[in-house]
């Protein structure tokens, strides 16, 4: 197609030519970088095809069930699928599982006994695990039903502290908890192969430790997830990367069947375990979400990487950088001022399908500190696979964005983003892109 085409129907989007000219140079520049996502994302295409054919996934388990729920095809069905996906004994995927929160509280609490430890090697969790495990006093926390926990931080430069590590672990710790993705914080992402060398330093401890992966973010980043690499349990939500952006609700667990019974009677209730829980009309968007899943997060993933690109060049701190190697979806870019937090994700905003007119403000959130803006048009309403961006308001004013269901999507919000900053005047700029 004729550029000028691609140009006008950008310029009616509200793109300057400079811009798309700018950005098109630094999209054209990552070639090589979309070969590799696509690569990730053709292998684990196959693997969620092969477990649906393995299964033999038919039209009826497309289908739900109403009431309590038995003998729901479709259900243990699909948790077989995702049960061969993560190559794990078992799991539990249930639109009764609320979010990713709730599904890890739910292995937590399933898996940790009175008198037990809990230990995150890797430092804070995500904050809202803060209150499930008693960080911060909340009730019904893990504290109240007399489950400590012990924290080791990584080291400055991002490493695995582990002698600290070897004495934290003592004659109560029952479970490791392991974030994958970096949340909201400053640390790297792990890689499966650096979860999988603390799981084995962990377990030649302490074999029968139980370690959980909080791989929210994470799924279909790699070639590996980290129930290939020694974890007992990997945790994560169906509004994230395994729902594809079709999940309305859900989370799941995969890993050791001790594990997963366990989780399916805390959360339905002993003596019924797994065998309730109605799919009602979920089970569809559950099968086809799973199966558009890695080319989502290939399409997320490339959102992520054009944006470290351009804001890199732009002279922005970025996290991960430009060139670095993903392991989660989620990117990071410092303003170092509130304007650029507040014009970004205006620009995310604005290039939302749903609620696209609508322009976004800091408000005082219950739990933060400080007000925090948020920018999403989602289909699913907060689904953080969706093209979405937020950040608190305080220093250093730093984005957090991830997600976009198509490419296309992806890269027109950050196009937008960028002529938000050229037209508050926060970015000036001539956009001859010397480097390429
Ligand atoms: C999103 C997220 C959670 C919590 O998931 P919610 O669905 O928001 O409750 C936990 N851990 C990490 C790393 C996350 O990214």
């Amino acid at each position: 197609m004729k550029n000028s085409y691609m140009e006008q129907m950008y310029r009616e989007a509200g793109i300057s030519p400079q811009v798309y000219a700018y950005g098109e140079a630094v999209w054209n520049s990552l070639k090589s970088r979309w070969e590799e996502i696509d690569a990730i994302s053709e292998y684990n295409q196959m693997k969620v095809i092969k477990a649906m054919q393995k299964n033999r996934v038919s039209e009826a388990c497309l289908m739900g069930t109403t009431g309590y729920g038995y003998n729901d095809l479709g259900r243990e069905t699909l948790e077989r699928v995702y049960a061969d996906v993560f190559h794990t004994e078992d799991a539990l995927v249930r639109p009764q599982i609320t979010c990713g929160t709730h599904a890890l509280a739910l292995a937590l609490m399933s898996n940790l006994r009175p008198g037990d430890e809990l230990l995150s090697p890797v430092g804070k969790p995500y904050d809202t695990l803060e209150e499930v495990i008693g960080i911060r006093p909340s009730r019904g926390s893990l504290a109240e039903y007399g489950i400590a926990y012990r924290q080791v931080d990584l080291l400055a430069d991002g490493g695995f502290d582990y002698e600290n590590i070897k004495k934290a672990i003592n004659e109560k710790t029952r479970l490791v908890t392991i974030q994958r993705s970096r949340g909201y914080q400053t640390r790297p992402t792990l890689s499966v192969l650096r979860i999988g060398e603390l799981i084995s330093f962990i377990k030649k401890i302490k074999p029968e430790i139980i370690c959980m992966v909080d791989n929210c973010y994470g799924e279909f980043t790699e070639v590996t997830e980290p129930s290939d690499a020694g974890a007992d349990l990997v945790v994560g939500s169906l509004i994230k990367n395994p729902g594809g952006g079709l999940a309305p609700i859900g989370g799941y667990l995969a890993g050791k069947k001790e594990c997963i019974e366990n989780a399916a009677c805390r959360l339905t209730s002993p003596g019924l375990g797994r065998e309730v829980g109605a799919s009602l009309s979920a089970l569809s968007a559950f099968y086809q979400g799973l199966f558009l899943a890695p080319s989502v997060t290939a399409n997320a993933l490339k959102s992520a990487v054009f944006a470290a690109n351009i804001y890199e060049d732009l002279g922005f701190p970025v996290a991960p950088d430009g060139k670095e190697s993903r392991h989660d979806i989620i990117q990071a870019v410092t303003f170092g001022k509130p304007e650029g937090v507040i014009a970004f994700c205006e620009g995310i905003q604005q290039a939302a399908p749903v609620d696209g007119y609508v322009t976004p403000e800091p408000w005082d959130m219950p739990g933060y500190d400080s007000p925090v803006i948020m920018a999403a048009g989602a289909f699913v309403s907060g689904s953080s696979i969706e093209l979405s961006a937020d950040g608190p308001i305080k220093p250093p004013y730093a984005v957090y964005f991830q997600g976009g269901l198509t490419w296309q999507h992806g890269k027109f919000g950050i196009l937008k983003t960028l002529q938000k900053l050229v037209e508050k005047g926060i970015i000036v700029k001539d956009f001859d892109r010397r480097n390429l």
